[in-house]
């Protein structure tokens, strides 16, 4: 299973200065295997291919050839899926059911998406001109994309870049995170198996230090970002400064209001997907439960019950809810939150540890703590492990003030017999996306973030714009006659 080479201008290529990292199992705490990781000259030969690449033939193709191109590339990325899948199980916890779909389906289901919206839109369109003659506006990639990727869904947020990014005719350098940096070559094995002409897709896991390399290079045109609000800001700054175009997917703490006329065992059937998909370990995840006084003891003890009652094991065997963290500093940074949600006012009511019986990997207790004020800083703070926070409210226009007083906004939902009613409270939240009685990414609709959440947007038809530039070519009207 070791990775010791990177995919560069269509070939394995070995490290010219980087390093090496020992992936770890998530469930065991042991080895998995080694991947070779990129340093600067490394991001150095991948941004010159897809430099060069972006001149090839690639760039020669129409929409329809390229979109052939991406079909056939989502159908190689589909055959790998179940071997995708368990790879990032064992990379970074997932319960395998989710995997299957998120990592195994996702990639292959977004190229074909983006290969069919260009098969529709042509490269140029002729408009009549306000001064009476003619433009034509052409829609060109944006150049050499840089698509900086997180650990928690590493296949579906790189094809989010990838896909849309391949779709525009764009080139694209994609860095993994270290500790998913095996999955990331399915990319490469389906680039090589569908015929993507080489230096188009080019993968270099790496660090911190390489990501920041790439988003600094010369000879990238955008970057495509998801990760931390730290790291989001900081790529931002650079960005800025260079006037390089950056789509930023970043953190949340978004929130699940339990309306007081909520139907409280359909809530509960949803907890995990909604506050605590991917053992917590996701942007979106409502992590932050709003609960009305009238009700509060009872959603509270809903809650508790439905939390002690999951699954929490080997994230391989199907029946696994609550798989470990990624690592041993996730598993370190989610007890120190829980500790400090012991420390402070809050009830813890289930969870609070490691469980019995699985020292081994990184696992956590799924854990509530209720009575929980909004200004705690579990309430505040994204955790990123199976912890939720029950914060009590009076009045709806009470629970909108708490749900927006947050740094972050990125998801949330509502729930309520009442849609009409759901939807009248999603208008008022301050958020990229929301749901009502359910949250489920629609990946025909844009998907991003407002406040410290992130800039842009990505799937849906919104999400190629980041990757197209306008230019417009203006025809005098004697010409256009
Ligand atoms: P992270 O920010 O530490 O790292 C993300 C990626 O960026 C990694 O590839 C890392 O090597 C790289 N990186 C880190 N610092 C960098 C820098 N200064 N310059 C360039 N590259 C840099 O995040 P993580 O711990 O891997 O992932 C968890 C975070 O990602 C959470 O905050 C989570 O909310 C966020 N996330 C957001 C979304 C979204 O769509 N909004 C989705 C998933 C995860």
């Amino acid at each position: 299973m070791d990775r010791k080479e990177f995919f560069i201008d269509g070939a394995w290529t070995a490290s010219l200065d980087g390093g090496a990292h020992q992936v770890v199992e998530a469930a065991t705490g042991r080895p998995l295997a080694e991947a070779a990781m990129a340093g600067a000259a490394d991001i150095d030969a991948a941004v010159g291919a897809a430099r060069r690449a972006l001149a090839g033939p690639w760039g020669e193709l129409g929409n329809p050839g390229r979109a052939d191109l991406l079909d056939r590339f989502a159908d190689e990325l589909q055959a790998r899926g179940r071997e995708t899948a368990e790879t990032v199980t064992r990379e970074n916890g997932m319960p395998i059911k989710m995997s299957k779909s998120v990592n195994g389906y996702g990639p292959a289901f977004m190229v074909r998406y983006y290969a069919k919206l260009i098969r529709g839109l042509g490269l140029e369109e002729s408009r009549p001109s306000a001064a009476g003659g003619r433009t034509i506006v052409r829609r060109e990639p944006v150049g050499v994309v840089a698509a900086i990727t997180p650990w928690n869904y590493p296949q579906p947020l790189a094809a989010m870049k990838l896909a849309p990014a391949l779709a525009a005719g764009c080139t694209v350098v994609l860095k993994p995170s270290p500790e998913t940096a095996l999955d990331a070559y399915a990319f490469a094995d389906a680039a090589v198996a569908a015929g993507l002409p080489a230096g188009v897709v080019n993968v270099v896991p790496g660090g911190r230090e390489a990501g920041a390399h790439l988003v600094r290079h010369p000879g990238v045109d955008k970057v495509a970002f998801t990760g931390s609000t730290g790291a989001g800001r900081a790529i931002g700054e650079i960005s800025g400064r260079l006037l390089r175009p950056v789509t930023l997917e970043l953190g949340g703490k978004s929130v699940s209001l339990v309306a007081d006329d909520a139907d409280l065992d359909l809530f509960t059937a949803r907890l995990l997907d909604v506050s605590l998909p991917n053992n917590g370990q996701t942007c979106h995840a409502g992590t932050r439960i709003l609960a009305p006084r009238t009700r509060y003891g009872e959603v509270v003890d809903a809650i508790t019950e439905t939390v002690r009652g999951y699954r929490v094991g080997n994230p391989l065997d199907r029946g696994t809810q609550i798989g470990p963290m990624v690592s041993r500093a996730q598993r370190r940074r989610v007890l120190d939150y829980i500790g400090i949600g012991k420390a402070s006012d809050a009830r813890l009511t289930v969870g609070g540890g490691v469980p019995a019986g699985l020292a081994e990997g990184w696992f956590v207790e799924p854990t509530v703590f209720a009575d929980v004020d909004n200004g705690d800083v579990i309430a505040r703070e994204e955790i990123f492990g199976p912890v939720l926070a029950v914060v009590p409210y009076g009045t709806i226009d009470e629970a909108i003030a708490i749900a927006n007083d947050s740094d972050y906004g990125l998801g949330g939902s509502v729930w309520t017999a009442d849609e009409e009613r759901g939807i009248e409270i999603g208008r008022r939240i301050q958020t990229g996306s929301f749901g009502v009685n359910h949250y489920e990414l629609d990946l025909d609709a844009p998907f991003g973030g407002v406040k410290g959440s992130g800039l842009g947007r990505e799937l849906g038809p919104e999400g190629l714009g980041p990757y197209l530039v306008h230019k417009s070519i203006y025809l005098a009207a004697s010409a256009a006659s």
